[in-house]
């Protein structure tokens, strides 16, 4: 069967779907194709329906994938409001848990207090980041200071000069919850572009109002890909259909074929809407440029395995707990670690169903996804056990379910992608700038909230405005009504953004604000001077 399209969206996760949408909305004439490998929509969002009695006549919906969203993040907001998607706020109201170093502690403040030495550490460590993060331009980031030490170094590096034992279990921690990997692993210049493009690291760790985990979606993130198909028309949506090769004709025109019957189907343009470690099995004709190959080939996905106890009480409420818990796995110097969990929280439904959900990212990931579900499944209750009591667990607990993300075809990890040392150099380019006719969205190839639904949305929006415009400029198709947010407007909106940032002083993250946003030019001088003082040239 030959089809023939004018534009073939690859991957039906937000980013795709997103793109596809907004194409069918200013173009309707526009004949659009999505194809996606899995036999469902939402890629990395996932929302399942799972037993909230013990007779299991009663279920509710619980996010196994992304789930929070918070109004700094302007694309996502839009698109909720769109799709009349309602959200509900992260409960957040009591001491949190932190197990660090073998040692358990509750605290209230935003970062644990575990004794006065590591947090006094862990506070000026914050500065220091944020510091950093204010000072990268995310549109460039080889533009930063001693961006060449930066790209060559990992984030554990560039902390060891004033980051002892004390505070070294929490970095770990955090890193672990945000990016699913080790400080070891992590390149100090991607993981300064990665805060800068929310807005600053302690953005990504908190609950509070403009933060990272601030609200979930009601009925669950799916839901969006979801109403979106709806939108689209199913019928322009081909689930279980992995692209395998595209060819770039001389004539313009792309043909794609998938696995599927080996089918090939013809079309003007394509959007890779799939994330960068997926692109590379596609056999291209011609091959991908070298800048894009390369750096594809060294972006690693996290690791990450999400899990989720369902309770028939949220008991942690009544002890004056929010359940919120840090830990960094306890790693003894054999690599074991005594508890699998790396961050937890309180996961009650938009229903109230009371939940706690967690995860078990990096090493702790590697180490724990190597034993059996039974294994893992008893020591994360001994781990619960420990923080709220044995028998609270024990009484009160109706189920139990774990997503390893690691093991989910045409995604391979989680949340996000990263990026290894030495990698930075063709970073905007390799991810964004369009090649010939195939453009790149998904959510690593944002400029906002990069790894997020929100960079989701943002990548979608650019990629389908580069085709607008360039069916447009063609002369191909009428003068489409578009708000031109290609790769090179958006890259000199950054450029401009950032300059007011800096500018401004608020580079850094909204709770530091008030305290770095003194005088533009003293925190200027004293970004400059912590700069000098810390990263070797
Ligand atoms: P994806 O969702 O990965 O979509 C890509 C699609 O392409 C997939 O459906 C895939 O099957 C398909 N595909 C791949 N290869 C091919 C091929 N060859 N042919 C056809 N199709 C292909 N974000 C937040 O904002 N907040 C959170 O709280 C949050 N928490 C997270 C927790 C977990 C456990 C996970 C997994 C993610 C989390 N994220 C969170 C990240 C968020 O889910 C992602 O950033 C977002 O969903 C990515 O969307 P995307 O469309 O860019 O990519």
């Amino acid at each position: 069967e030959e089809t023939i399209v004018d534009v073939i969206v690859v991957g039906a996760g937000i980013s795709g779907l997103y793109a596809a949408y907004r194409l069918q909305q200013k173009a309707p004439e526009l004949k659009i194709l999505v194809l996606e490998a899995k036999d469902r929509v939402g890629g990395r969002t996932l929302t399942a329906d799972l037993k909230t009695s013990r007779d299991g006549n009663e279920t509710d919906r619980f996010d196994l994938g992304g789930q929070w969203v918070t109004d700094t993040q302007e694309n996502i907001t839009a698109l909720l409001n769109e799709l009349e998607l309602e959200t509900y706020p992260q409960y957040h109201t009591g001491k949190s848990i932190a197990e660090l170093c073998r040692h358990i502690k509750q605290y209230a403040l935003p970062i644990p207090f575990i004794s006065l030495l590591s947090f006094l550490e862990s506070i000026y460590n914050v500065f220091r980041l944020e510091n950093l993060v204010s000072t990268v331009p995310t549109w460039n980031p080889m533009m930063t200071r001693n961006a060449d030490y930066l790209d060559q170094h990992t984030l554990a590096d560039l902390m060891k000069p004033c980051i002892r034992n004390s505070a070294k279990p929490l970095f770990a921690a955090a890193v672990r919850t945000i990016f699913g990997c080790e400080p070891e692993q992590l390149n100090a210049l991607f993981a300064l572009t990665y805060a800068q493009a929310s807005g600053g690291f302690m953005r990504l760790t908190l609950t509070d109002p403009g933060c990272a985990q601030e609200k979930k979606i009601k009925g669950g993130s799916q839901q969006i890909s979801q109403i979106l198909v709806e939108r689209i028309g199913t019928e322009h949506v081909r689930l279980e259909t992995p692209v395998q090769k595209i060819v770039q004709k001389e004539d313009g025109t792309i043909l794609v074929t998938t696995t599927q019957n080996q089918a090939t189907i013809q079309c003007r343009k394509v959007i890779l809407a799939i994330p960068p470690s997926q692109i590379i099995p596609i056999q291209f004709e011609p091959m991908l440029p070298g800048y894009k190959r390369e750096l594809f080939k060294h972006m690693p996905i996290g690791s990450y395995l999400k899990f989720i106890f369902i309770f028939d009480k949220a008991f942690w409420r009544e002890d004056g707990l929010s359940g919120e818990v840090v830990s960094d796995g306890s790693f003894t110097s054999l690599g074991l670690s005594i508890g699998p969990l790396t961050y937890l929280i309180d996961g009650t439904s938009s229903n109230g169903t009371p939940a706690l959900i967690g995860f078990i990212g990096g090493r702790c990931a590697s180490v724990w996804t190597s034993v059996t579900f039974e294994e893992r499944r008893k020591a994360l209750t001994e781990c619960l056990s420990r923080y709220f009591g044995g028998h609270k667990i024990t009484s009160h607990l109706i189920e139990y379910v774990e997503k390893d993300w690691n093991l989910e075809p045409y995604s391979g990890g989680c949340p996000c992608h990263n990026v290894t040392t030495g990698s930075m150099k063709d970073f905007v380019d390799g991810l964004r700038k369009p090649f010939t006719n195939i453009h790149f969205a998904s959510t690593e190839t944002a400029s906002q909230w990069m790894g997020y639904m929100d960079g989701a949305v943002d990548a979608g929006r650019r990629a389908a405005s580069e085709i607008l415009v360039s069916f447009r400029d063609n002369n191909q198709s009428k003068d489409y009504e578009i708000d031109s947010y290609t790769y090179e407007s958006q890259n000199k909106r950054m450029a401009s953004l950032f300059v007011r940032q800096l500018w401004s002083g608020i580079g850094c993250s909204s709770i530091l604000r008030p305290t770095v946003n003194i005088q533009p030019s003293i925190r200027t001088k004293m970004v400059r001077r912590v700069n000098r003082h810390r990263v070797p040239t």
